[in-house]
């Protein structure tokens, strides 16, 4: 069944969400997952975008509240005092939004396909939520938008981590032919393979996948699983049965993600808004959009299909890649 997406101007905020039953959301605590950007990014979602949000739930009487969870690598963003002070810096205060920030630095598990994802405790009790995700690039999956905002951005450090080391590659030498195709491919010239000798810098490796998909010989597997397919299970992990209504902000597309302080240029000029009830439709939606702009700009500059997280997404039930566009 096609999902409807809605394509919207910001004056039209209130008529796009009207039409994903925003009224249930009346007297409720609603949480708002968005990514409040690492230091030194310019790209994330504004504060004064974010209080439109924010404006739309109080005329309900909802009790909104912004909400992230801690990184996994070092920096100010990886303990729940430091994020505290970085959405300050970036403006995302109760005097310029209208709400609160929540950040949450611990998880409970929930089995999805057989593995456990920690979901981030506030996301886990939370039955109302409203998703506001950036849409960019990014160096791991190509892109990221609400399936990442929820895949990692909803998940505990624990599980950040297992999903990062899980989707590294494993190498089983006797089947290997040193054809050199993986190496060519990899994003970060984390492989070398040379004469009969192949080597991957463990450090240099984001466990992109990208390697694995083009050895023929099968000499490289997940040690666990490809990236962008957890990535779509943890998605699930965080919003299944729960009331949640998705906004795709596609304006100041970066090559990579908020987390990343150096993560220009702008690869895309600005599209607008998307707003739906599915994570997978409009993240198709949004990547359809781009690709109408600057055809697989994310592919060339991150050089990893973005298509993967929406297909996993659909293969596990986390919402449908078949959508009707609405321009409102
Ligand atoms: S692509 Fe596969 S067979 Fe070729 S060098 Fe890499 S691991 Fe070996
Ligand atoms: S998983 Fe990605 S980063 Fe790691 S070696 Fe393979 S291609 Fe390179």
């Amino acid at each position: 069944m096609k999902k409807v997406v809605f394509f919207f101007d910001l004056n039209k905020l209130h008529d796009a969400v009207e039409n994903f039953n925003i009224q249930s959301f009346a007297d409720k605590k609603v949480l708002i997952k968005l990514h409040m950007g690492e230091v030194k990014n310019k790209f994330f979602s504004k504060p004064d975008f974010v209080k439109h949000v924010v404006d739309e739930l109080k005329k309900i009487n909802a009790k909104p509240y912004l909400f992230d969870t801690t990184v996994a690598y070092l920096g100010l963003r990886s303990a729940k005092s430091g994020y505290e002070k970085v959405a300050k810096m970036h403006g995302f205060t109760p005097g310029k939004v209208g709400c609160g920030v929540v950040i949450d630095d611990k998880g409970i598990s929930v089995k999805i396909e057989n593995r456990d994802y920690e979901v981030a405790e506030h996301l886990f009790e939370s039955t109302h939520i409203f998703a506001i995700s950036h849409v960019k690039g990014h160096i791991a999956t190509g892109m990221g938008g609400a399936i990442k905002n929820f895949g990692m951005g909803g998940v505990s450090k624990k599980s950040k981590i297992n999903m990062h080391v899980g989707s590294k590659p494993r190498y089983t030498k006797d089947k290997c032919t040193y054809c050199g195709a993986c190496a060519e491919v990899c994003p970060f010239t984390a492989i070398k393979v040379k004469d009969d000798s192949w080597n991957r810098n463990e450090a240099s490796c984001f466990g992109c996948g990208v390697c694995v998909d083009s050895c023929e010989d099968n000499a490289l597997s997940y040690k666990e699983a490809d990236f962008q397919y957890v990535l779509a299970c943890a998605a699930k992990a965080c919003i299944q049965d729960k009331n949640v209504i998705y906004l795709n902000e596609l304006k100041r597309i970066a090559r990579s993600c908020d987390c990343d302080p150096f993560a220009g240029p702008v690869i895309c000029p600005d599209i607008g808004y998307l707003v739906s009830d599915d994570p997978v439709a409009i993240d198709k939606a949004s990547l359809d959009l781009i690709n109408d702009v600057k055809k697989d700009i994310f592919e060339k500059e991150n050089k990893v299909s973005p298509f993967k997280q929406i297909k996993f997404g659909e293969e596990i039930g986390l919402g449908s890649a078949s959508y009707q566009l609405i321009d409102l």
